[in-house]
């Protein structure tokens, strides 16, 4: 089910979780500001969400109240993981599913990384 990205940030919800190490992830990247991890349900070849370190339920949430320093690193991390990963080129996607429009199910801030085949056109 999509949640309410305006609601206060839940400590209990799965990317907290994994971020106290109590579930385990197949983690690609990580340091001071973000953690990379491979989605357990993948939708293309490449599929890895980044996560901000800090308790950020949304875009609006995370780019109102996080210092710049963890804005720039977790930005800086989502380019270093899709460079590792070989995306550059060919390419890749990047997507961040935001409250109940944008169909966000996981109540903590992650960018999607899509990429290994041609993803076609952007579906509504
Ligand atoms: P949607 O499910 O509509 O894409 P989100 O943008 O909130 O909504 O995406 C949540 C993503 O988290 C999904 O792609 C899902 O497969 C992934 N996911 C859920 N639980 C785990 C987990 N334990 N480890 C890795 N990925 C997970």
């Amino acid at each position: 089910m999509p949640i309410d990205a305006t609601l206060p940030y839940d400590e209990t919800n799965i990317f907290a979780r994994i971020l106290r190490g109590e579930i385990p992830a197949k983690t690609v990247y990580e340091d001071d500001f973000a953690l990379a991890f491979h989605d357990i349900n993948p939708q293309a070849p490449t599929h890895i969400l980044v996560i901000p370190k800090g308790a950020y339920v949304s875009w609006d949430d995370f780019s109102t109240h996080a210092p710049d320093a963890e804005i720039a690193g977790f930005i800086r991390a989502v380019g270093h993981v899709a460079r590792e990963a070989g995306l550059v080129e060919p390419g890749y996607r990047l997507l961040a599913n935001i409250g109940g429009h944008g169909h966000q199910e996981v109540p903590h801030l992650h960018v999607h990384i899509f990429g290994g085949r041609p993803l076609g056109p952007m579906l509504a």
